[in-house]
């Protein structure tokens, strides 16, 4: 199950819409089975999106779903309303940005429900360093 990917669709307006009702600039997303990119997919978004990927594999993708939003408004909070900030900050991305450039994260490394160690009160690591958003 580790090796499974999404289905990627590059190219697409999907972002590019989502972006005109969502509080940042969306560059990919991920949802269920499909991940949908604003241009050609480089590999560390194609690793980036399929660590959230293998995510929502482990949380049967409603629970990922829930969870995920959950994660965002509760940052919303702490970081007083700054949207960046509280996505930035979510442990599913936290993760996936700190691993997204780690060559063999998804196939050697990478261990089951490895999101739980991105909680803020776990680790600092993957904390907002970078700018990319997705
Ligand atoms: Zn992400």
């Amino acid at each position: 199950m580790r090796n499974l990917e999404p289905i990627f669709i590059e190219n697409s307006k999907v972002p590019v819409v989502l972006s005109k009702v969502a509080p940042l600039k969306i560059e990919a997303l991920s949802f269920g089975w499909w991940v949908w990119s604003r241009r050609e997919i480089g590999t560390v978004t194609r690793r980036h999106e399929t660590i959230h990927f293998q995510q929502q594999l482990e949380l049967l993708f409603l629970f990922q779903w829930i969870l995920y939003v959950l994660f965002w408004v509760i940052g919303l909070f702490v970081y007083k309303f700054d949207g960046n900030k509280a996505y930035r900050e979510n442990p599913f991305e936290r993760e996936a940005y700190a691993n997204d450039r780690k060559t063999k994260y998804l196939s050697e490394t990478r261990k089951r429900y490895a999101w739980i160690n991105y909680f803020w009160w776990v680790s600092t690591e993957g904390e907002p360093s970078r700018g990319r958003k997705k």
